[in-house]
């Protein structure tokens, strides 16, 4: 997830991560992914065999394409849908998120700020407009997706980031947003953690989910709508075919008239979007379920989503059975994007994560992690989604929503649907819908650039947030690295 900023005050550097209590806390955790190791999990789907056509083929079964097959069939059941899916309904960044849904469409407001100043109250506008939409189809179709409109609470826990909440605190409410603040003791009253110096309530705008749950629940409200799904069916190839396109799979063909890819980290079927989108690694731990003690320990009665305020920040969240879920802090990069299953585990990254958990919560100490896991996000240098389309405007996309694509996700389906039928809405018309980000350079640029930037953020927190010549440079090109 998430689109925040914070270092943990105590966990700075690799020498402090290999303490016992770190090593004893993740010494039986499962390198899987907790949301995906469900009794839940829907049996397979059949594989494509053979030749088939429909009006449109979506490509990628994690939300995106979920979302796009899914309003594509609300808006006309008369509309012949096939999705493809390479693996697994939502075994990708879908199915193994922190679960955070949030309204922002941006990466955050002050992201958006940034980047869509002349459009962000549509913006915002959108987003909640979108979540109350994802909130209404839950219901509508019956999904058990442990969804819960908790809210997020941004904490600061370092003293210029107390700071910065009280100075875009003053921004908000120039935008008539009047955001909730709150000191050390009733930050703390809320949620008990020694580091907490103060925090932002936004009490609507985010909701959590069971990630893995919302995927397989939107999979089974897409079939029972009629859209076709074929699941360990990648495409290799597309090709442009008389009026329509072609797509090649392993073993079996499709003939469609549009394509909607939804691929997200994964550049291959379009090289072009390998420009614009890095993959970036980002790591997530999960404990054992707290006891009533330890419940009461933390207190967090009101279950809000929390992150802290840094450049490296942790993002975490109760599960539905009281486990902890927390991620974040480090974002890995492979040199020429690379994607590897086993780039999926990070002992380091894991080790410093469990330390600076218990840096938060030292109550906890002898809580045991039992999950441990990693997964890709497309980063690109804007942090929101772009769009765009190919193939004489018979394919569209929606990718690069970085760390913040629970929610976006169906607004970028949205817009590709609109991309398609070549609608001239309020939609089609924002500016973010129209631009795209700024491309990566090529390697070995890229790879020495996200170093040097890993670096200098690194070294910002430590810095009272000072940012050095080098992300000065960035922030004024609009060029960004973030998980
Ligand atoms: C560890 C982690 C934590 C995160 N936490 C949050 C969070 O708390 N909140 C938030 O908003 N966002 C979070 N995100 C980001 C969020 O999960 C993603 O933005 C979102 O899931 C993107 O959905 P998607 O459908 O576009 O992509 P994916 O879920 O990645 O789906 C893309 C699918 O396309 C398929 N595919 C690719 N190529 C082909 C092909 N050639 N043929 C067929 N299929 C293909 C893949 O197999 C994959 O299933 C997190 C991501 C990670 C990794």
């Amino acid at each position: 997830m998430p689109a925040r900023r914070g270092r943990h005050p105590k966990a700075r550097g690799s020498e402090s991560i290999w303490t016992s209590r770190a090593m004893r806390s993740l010494a039986e955790a499962e390198p899987s992914v907790f949301w995906l190791d469900d009794p839940a999990a829907p049996p397979a789907l059949p594989s494509l065999v053979g030749a088939v056509d429909a009006d449109l083929i979506v490509v990628g079964g994690g939300y995106t394409g979920l979302w796009t097959a899914l309003q594509a069939k609300e808006a006309d059941p008369r509309r012949d849908v096939i999705l493809v899916e390479a693996a697994t309904i939502g075994w990708a960044a879908s199915g193994r998120n922190g679960g955070f849904c949030a309204s922002s469409l941006t990466h955050g407001e002050a992201n958006g700020l940034d980047r869509f100043a002349d459009e962000f109250d549509t913006l915002e506008g959108l987003g909640r407009e979108n979540l109350d939409g994802i909130e209404a189809t839950i219901t509508r179709h019956g999904i058990d997706a442990e969804f819960e409109r908790t809210g997020e609470l941004d904490i600061a826990v370092e003293d210029w980031q107390v700071a910065e909440l009280a100075e875009f605190a003053q921004v908000l409410a120039e935008h008539g947003t009047e955001p909730v603040l709150l000191d050390r003791e009733q930050t703390q009253a809320l949620v008990h953690s020694p580091t907490y110096l103060a925090s932002r309530y936004d009490a609507d705008g985010v909701a959590l989910v069971h990630p893995a749950k919302l995927a397989w629940g939107l999979r089974q409200a897409c079939l029972d709508l009629g859209v076709r799904i074929y699941e360990h069916t990648e495409v290799t190839k597309i090709t442009s075919d008389g009026a329509g396109l072609a797509l090649s799979c392993p073993f079996g063909s499709i003939r469609g008239r549009q394509v909607a890819l939804a691929t997200n980290a994964f550049t291959n079927l379009l090289r072009r979007l390998s420009n614009y989108i890095v993959p970036v690694y980002d790591y997530v731990l999960v404990t054992e379920p707290l006891s009533p003690e330890q419940q009461d320990a933390v207190g967090w009665e009101g279950r809000q989503g929390l992150a802290d305020l840094g450049n490296q920040f942790h993002y975490y969240r109760l599960t539905a059975d009281n486990r902890i879920l927390w991620g974040g802090y480090d974002v890995i990069y492979h040199f020429g994007n690379r994607i590897r299953a086993e780039q999926d585990q990070r002992l380091t990254t894991h080790a410093a994560l469990a330390e600076q958990f218990f840096t938060t919560f030292p109550q906890l100490e002898g809580l045991r992690f039992t999950h441990r896991w990693g997964g890709v996000i497309d980063t690109c240098s804007r942090f929101t989604t772009f769009w765009g389309r190919a193939y004489r405007d018979r394919l569209a996309y929606a990718v690069g929503y970085t760390g913040l694509g629970v929610g976006a996700s169906r607004f970028g389906a949205r817009v590709m649907l609109d991309l398609l039928d070549g609608a001239d809405n309020e939609r089609t018309r924002l500016a973010m819908v129209r631009t795209k980000p700024i491309p990566f350079p090529p390697e070995p640029f890229r790879y020495g650039g996200i170093q040097l930037t890993r670096w200098s953020i690194e070294h910002a927190d430590r810095n009272g947030g000072k940012r050095n010549l080098w992300l000065r440079a960035l922030d004024k090109m609009g060029l960004g690295f973030e998980s």
